[in-house]
């Protein structure tokens, strides 16, 4: 694991009151040494390779932890499978409604997102997340070569 990375692992851990554990610290490099968005399936086989003995069970009680802790973000869950968000920092998503894959937008390429009246009485807004839909690259491209 790269020092800086494993830095991070260790303030992250102990700024959400986790256990530094060797397992943890394999999951979290899986996911931050390529960023992307991943099921736990993915992470786990990636995880597999350092730690043969590992299970998907280990893998998944894992994520939890690390989402309910706030270390990491799942990305909307209307797509079906259940994934994790490698990227840290805030930011929005294009979702391609062809292929399902997903790429991030920069917080800062979208404006300020207002409300504009008011919540539902008892809804305590904690953030905006912007998810675009639309075609990705590789799509359209296939699509142009099919026509
Ligand atoms: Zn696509
Ligand atoms: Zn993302």
């Amino acid at each position: 694991m790269r020092r800086e990375t494993y830095n991070e692992f260790r303030r992250l851990c102990q700024e959400h009151n986790l256990a530094a554990t060797h397992q943890r610290e394999k999951i979290y490099e899986a996911l931050v040494s390529r960023p992307g968005h991943y099921s736990p399936e993915e992470i786990y086989e990636q995880v597999k390779q350092d730690l043969p003995s590992i299970s998907l069970a280990t893998v998944y009680k894992n994520l939890k932890t690390f989402l309910h802790a706030g270390m990491l973000r799942e990305v909307s869950p209307h797509h079906g499978s259940w994934r994790i968000d490698a990227n840290r920092h805030p930011h929005h998503h294009l979702v391609c409604t062809h292929c399902r894959s997903i790429t991030d937008l920069d917080f800062d390429s979208l404006g300020p997102v207002k409300l504009h009246g008011k919540l539902p009485s008892g809804f305590r807004l904690e953030k905006f997340t912007i998810e675009a839909q639309g075609i990705c690259k590789a799509c359209t491209a296939a699509e142009t070569k099919q026509h």
